[in-house]
Formats: structure tokens, sequence, C-alpha cells
């Protein structure tokens, strides 16, 4: 076997930064990055033979844990019937049928091949739809790598936002204005000045891209009743949050029906999807039926419908929502005191404070030296799955506590 350090060698000469997305390169917390071997379950091993505890599940789409064995015989009897049509096929309706079962409010869902693309279409739909150009997104929020959502705030009293990322026009990150989250004086006051101008607002509904950052009910149900006012869509993005939280996402966990929702990772089953679905009468927008265009090659790729599907009939099958709650609590007992330690359901994350950075490199090598591999990032969170049982789970509390003492 080639060992780590040769592949990782190779791989800053061949791929920028040695990898295929960023925080993959391990600059936050130092040292190389692990190149997987395989992954089984709750664990994985490295090119070097070594085994570790994961608790990064491929950032979220992995709730039933690496290569299930039920998602890994559908594909194999799935996938000599065709890698790919673009044509309809059986699966995607029956995956459709179901988000659109789960997911409340839904009528019609459309299936991209990752959650980037589900963001982009639902805001051009938004925009088709209302006719306006203008959108909100939160601060602290992630909703994939599009040059719209690319934005920061501007300065000052600014509304308009600015590029968070080079190769973004400026002209383009004007038209989102980016808002403090879990601040109803904010939204009160965007709103009256700009709500006529503005087609959506979108918002992971629990945000965990930056840190695990719950919001108050009542900010988020201030946020429905002002967009339904100004006739502005609300989009929950749930590409984290769908089919975890809950069955029906957050929407179904606070009670609030957003008029568009995107999905992706979990939908997956492990398999690039992505998805963004909402009542039928603003699907009327968009291509074939209406001029909002959107397309895929390989949206609705078959091996991917089957994964996602299987996963989901897994999920409802063993009440996966109850089993998750419990390890999490069972988590959230076992690291009792530890300050910071956020949860929601079957996700966690630890708030480091000041001197957050500093203190998450050594939490995040000292828990890699005893077999735990945590994000390589202090604003990232951690994910449970149905692979991981009490004992890893208690594993995990320990290290974490001993480690941070
Ligand atoms: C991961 C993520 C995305 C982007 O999905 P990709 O498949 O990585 O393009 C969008 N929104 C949220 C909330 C995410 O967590």
């Amino acid at each position: 076997m080639t060992t780590n350090a040769e592949l990782w060698r190779r791989a800053q000469n061949a791929l920028p930064g040695g990898v295929s997305s960023p925080v993959r390169a391990f600059g936050a917390v130092g040292g190389d990055p692990l190149f997987v071997h395989e992954a089984q379950g709750a664990h994985f091993v490295d090119a070097d033979g070594r085994r570790f505890l994961d608790f990064v599940m491929s950032w979220g789409p992995l709730i039933l844990g690496h290569a299930h064995p039920e998602i890994v015989d559908a594909l194999h009897e799935a996938t000599p019937h065709g890698l790919s049509y673009g044509a309809p096929h059986e699966s995607e309706l029956l995956l459709a049928e179901k988000v659109l079962a789960w997911y409340p409010g839904a009528e019609r869902v459309r299936f991209t091949s990752s959650g980037t693309e589900a963001t982009m279409s639902a805001l051009r739909l938004a925009r088709g739809a209302t006719g306006r150009d203008r959108i909100v997104k939160f601060d602290g929020c992630y909703h994939g790598h599009s040059d719209g959502l690319l934005v920061a705030a501007g300065s000052g009293a600014k509304t308009f936002g600015t590029p968070s990322s080079a190769g973004v026009p400026g002209p383009i990150a004007e038209l989102t204005s980016v808002l403090p989250l879990d601040d109803e004086g904010r939204l009160d006051e965007f709103f009256a000045q700009h709500g006529a101008e503005t087609a959506a607002v979108i918002i992971e509904p629990v945000p965990a891209n930056n840190g695990l950052l719950l919001q108050r009910p009542v900010f988020l149900e201030r946020l429905r009743a002002l967009t339904s006012e100004h006739g502005v869509l609300l989009i929950f993005d749930e590409v984290i949050s769908g089919f975890r939280v809950a069955r029906g996402g957050a929407a179904e966990l606070y009670g609030i029906e957003p008029d568009l929702a995107t999905f992706g990772k979990i939908i997956g089953g492990g398999l690039p999807v992505g998805a963004f679905a909402g009542r039928a009468e603003l699907f009327e927008h968009l291509a074939p039926n209406g001029p909002v265009y959107q397309a895929g090659t390989l949206s609705g790729n078959p091996a991917a419908m089957t994964a996602g599907l299987r996963t989901l009939e897994i999920l409802e099958r063993d009440d996966a929502w109850s089993r998750l709650e419990e390890l999490g609590s069972r988590l959230q007992e076992g690291v009792h005191g530890l300050q910071g330690f956020v949860r929601q359901g079957s996700i966690f994350w630890c708030d480091l404070g000041a001197g957050a950075a500093d203190r998450y490199r050594d939490l995040f090598h000292g828990c890699l030296e005893r077999g735990i591999y945590l994000a390589p990032s202090a604003f990232e969170v951690g994910f449970l799955s149905t692979s991981h049982t009490e004992a890893h789970v208690d594993e995990l509390a320990r290290v974490l506590t001993d480690v941070l003492a």
C-alpha cells in the first residue's frame, strides 16, 4: 500500500492544495491530511493502515454510516441495469414521491447533482417567479459556492453585500444582502426598506456550517411572517438538516413551512445528489413548464437515486431519528459540564470561544492520536450516524473531556 506521506506528496503536485475541496487540506489544524483507504460503519482505515472512529461522516451524507450493507446491495442490484440514462426512470420517481410525502408543503421536486446547484437553482426560480432580483442570506450560513452566495455583509450600515471570494463580481454580490442571524430588529428594518425588491430569503434553519448556531424559534417565525407579508419567498436550505433533524427536516422540527427547500447530502445516500422542492404553483415557472431554465446531464442519476431512496427507506423502517436522538443525548450527558457543547439531534459542536482556532488544533490532534477523527476545522460540526454505538459515543465523550481538560 502506498503510504499516506507518499500520496500526500504526489497529491500536492496534481490537485490544487492536494485536495478536491479546501477544508480537506487540514489548513486550519496543521499536519498532513489522511488518505482514506477504506471505510465501513463508523470507522475508516487510512493509507498507513491506522483505524479511526469517524465523526465527520463525509460532512453529513452518511447518516447510516460508511458503506451501509443494504445500500451497497441496492447498488449491486441496480447498477447492472445502467449507470446513467438521461431519461426518466422509476427510482427517481419513487425518491421524489418520498420527499414530497415527508417534507411539509412540498408538491414538486427537481433533482440536481449537488447542494450548490440546488440552492443556486432555487434562487433563480425565486427570482423568476417574483420578478425581483435581491436576495437575502445570513451571516454564518453556508449555501454552497455559487457567485451570489459567496457574499459577506458590506461594511458599516451598507445593506448590499461584497464578494467573500475572489472571482465573484461586485455587481452580483451587491444583489445579495447579508443580515445577522437571530436578530428580529434587523429583519424588521430590512423588510421595511427593501421588502418590495426582494425575491427570496435563504437560511439554514439549523445553521451548521459555522459551528452550530441554533436559532430561537421566534426569529424563524418572524422571518416567516415578514417574508409572507412582503411577497418574498422563504427558502430553507436543508442540505444538512433535511432528513436528519426530523423526517421532515427543520420545517417539521419548528413547524414552519418555507416556500422552497433545498436538499443534498443525505438525499444521495453517499452519492452526489441535490434537490429543491416547493409548491406546485412555483414550479410552473421552471423549465420545461416555464421560462426559468435549469438542467443537468446526470440529474436523477439512477445509482444516486437508488442510494438516496434506500437511505430514506431505512431511516423510516428503523425510526432512525429516535435512535439518533438517544445517541445524541447520551453524548451530551457524557460530556456533561463541557463548556460550549451544543447539539441538535445527531449534530454536535464545541464552541471553544476566544482562541478557538488554537485550542481546536490541540483538540483535533489530541483526538486523532486517540483514534478519533473530528472535522479538521473549529467551525465544522460533528455528525452521529446509526452506525455509531453507545460505546462509540462514550469513547468520544471520554476523549473530548480528557483532551480538553
Ligand atoms: C453542504 C452544503 C451545501 C452545498 O452542498 P454541496 O453538495 O457541497 O454543493 C449547501 N448548503 C448547506 C446548508 C450545506 O451544508
